[in-house]
């Protein structure tokens, strides 16, 4: 799942995994639970999560590859921000090789940077079961409360405008270039990322039936 931040990568991955059955691999999720647990992977990324950069490939492409290993990955999985860099698209492919799998597509979320800001600044995130939602445009029944499970909402740090911006640069000099990188290898589908969250899934959803036949994304 390509996109910059604030492009609905999160939340699309999530339902796209409960439809399929298959888990979500987010590094922004792996890297926020590693900090809040303060492990040795947590501390080196913290300041780059803080300042709103990019963590070093190597530390990333270990904990995808570490995850990508689990047993509920077997049958397949939606990455989810990641691969970020060109370095880590190669690792990426090369650990797949290794593995005789294989990218079945790669799914662009188009969204301008005006939404982008503002889908960011309102955005509310569950502590305890990672549920999204947004003060304005999806707001939860009860005050920083989650609709799903209770847990209590907060805004992430590096969602303050000024990272925002850090950010949406990081993706435009480091990630955007992975949209050609893919168009070359015929994986890319570029979907239109604004609307409802509904609305974006079922345009994944009917992008998806093209590779049935192909590879069973079930
Ligand atoms: P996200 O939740 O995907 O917006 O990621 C939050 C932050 O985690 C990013 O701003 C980066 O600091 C870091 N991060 C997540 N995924 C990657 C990645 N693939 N490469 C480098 N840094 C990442």
């Amino acid at each position: 799942m390509l996109g910059p931040p604030g492009a609905g990568k999160g939340t699309q991955a999530r339902l796209l995994a409960q439809r399929l059955g298959i888990p979500q691999i987010s590094t922004g999720d792996i890297l926020r639970e590693a900090v809040r647990k303060g492990t040795p992977a947590g501390l080196e990324a913290r300041g780059y999560m803080q300042r709103g950069l990019l963590v070093p490939d190597e530390l990333v492409v270990r904990i995808v590859n570490e995850r990508m290993a689990e047993p509920d990955a077997a049958k397949g999985f939606i990455l989810d921000g990641f691969p970020r860099t060109y370095a880590q698209a190669r690792a990426l492919e090369e650990s797949l090789a290794a593995k005789g799998q294989r990218l079945s597509m790669v799914i662009a979320l188009d969204v301008d940077e005006e939404t982008v800001v503002k889908r960011i600044s309102g955005r509310l995130v569950c502590r305890q079961c990672g549920a999204m939602f947004h003060a304005l445009y999806d707001p939860p029944r009860n005050d920083n409360l989650c609709d799903k499970c209770n847990g209590s909402l907060y805004q992430r740090d590096d969602d303050k405008e000024e990272t925002v911006r850090r950010r949406l640069q990081q993706y435009r000099e480091e990630t955007r270039p992975l949209m050609d990188f893919y168009a070359n290898k015929a994986l890319l589908v570029r979907i239109d990322g604004t609307g409802a969250v509904e609305e974006v899934k079922e345009r994944i959803l009917k992008a998806l039936e093209t590779l049935d036949g192909q590879n069973d994304p079930a």
